[in-house]
């Protein structure tokens, strides 16, 4: 594969990409050039191992996670960070899961880079409310389904469910729903669905570690989806998809996780 149409990755510059759910094969060649071509590589939790492996050689890494019990870095913090490599003539690479743009604070980074005068490429990802419900056999819309696909986050800054919804307007326009960061409200989402109309056997899937070889996908109802998510072990990242869509993985699971092929 030749890189020659590929934008050439200049020095001062920060490109926000997008590193997909997981599988390394999810990534695109604007992201693996990137990674190649990088000098500072300034990345999120999420991003995989095997993503980071396409890293070159003389890359250096900095972790600017929230989990696995390193201490966080702060959103400011982060910004600055960035802005600083990118002042000293770095190329920059803020490498974050999914897509940079959905759920991923990468409006707010590309802000802090505009107002800093710190020139950027958006680079987007497969974000893992697509990709990772590709790989779990659950397409977001079905002709016979549904026409609309609502992406909805469980918490928001504080950490809790989000107060700005309307839980009945929300429902009522979106037959499927695909739920981020909703493991730690997962009771009190589907309570609220079920209390502005939503049937408590309504199809539900939670699915965690999406496309990665640990993926874990589980089959329930909104009635029962946080104690079969708790009995199931299931441990963040996990994605949450309610709706008639759910039903189609009886008929189109494929990934199988840990196998080679
Ligand atoms: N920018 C990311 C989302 C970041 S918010 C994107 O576009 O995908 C973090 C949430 O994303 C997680 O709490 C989880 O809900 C979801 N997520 C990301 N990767 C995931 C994965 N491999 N499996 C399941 N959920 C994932």
């Amino acid at each position: 594969m030749t890189n020659t149409d590929l934008p050439e990755f200049l020095p001062g510059h920060v490109w926000l990409v997008g590193a997909g759910p997981g599988d390394a094969g999810l990534l695109t060649r604007l992201a693996a050039h990137a990674l190649a071509h990088a000098d500072d590589i300034v990345y999120d939790a999420l991003v995989s191992d095997a993503v980071l492996a396409l890293a070159g050689p003389k890359a250096n890494l900095h972790y600017a996670g929230k989990r696995g019990g390193k201490p966080s870095a702060s959103q400011p913090d982060i910004s600055a960070q960035i802005i600083k490599l990118a002042k000293d003539r770095s190329r920059v690479c803020r490498l974050k899961g999914g897509d940079p743009f959905v759920f991923g604070r990468g409006g707010e980074e590309a802000l802090a880079l505009r107002t800093a005068g710190v020139p950027f490429r958006i680079v987007p990802g497969i974000t893992a409310g697509i990709g990772g419900l590709a790989y779990a056999g659950i397409p977001p819309t079905h002709r016979d389904a549904n026409a609309a696909v609502t992406f909805l986050t469980g918490h928001d800054a504080s950490g809790q469910t989000p107060h700005t919804i309307d839980w009945a307007a929300l429902s009522g326009g979106a037959p499927v729903i695909v739920i981020y960061m909703g493991l730690k409200h997962l009771g009190e989402i589907c309570a609220r669905l079920m209390g502005v109309g939503r049937g408590a056997d309504e199809p539900v899937a939670v699915i965690s570690n999406a496309t990665l070889p640990n993926q874990n996908v589980v089959t329930t109802t909104l009635e029962n989806a946080e104690a079969d998510a708790g009995r199931h072990g299931l441990k963040p990242p996990v994605l949450v998809v309610v709706g008639p869509v759910v039903d189609l993985r009886q008929s189109l699971s494929w990934f199988e996780p840990g196998a080679k092929s």
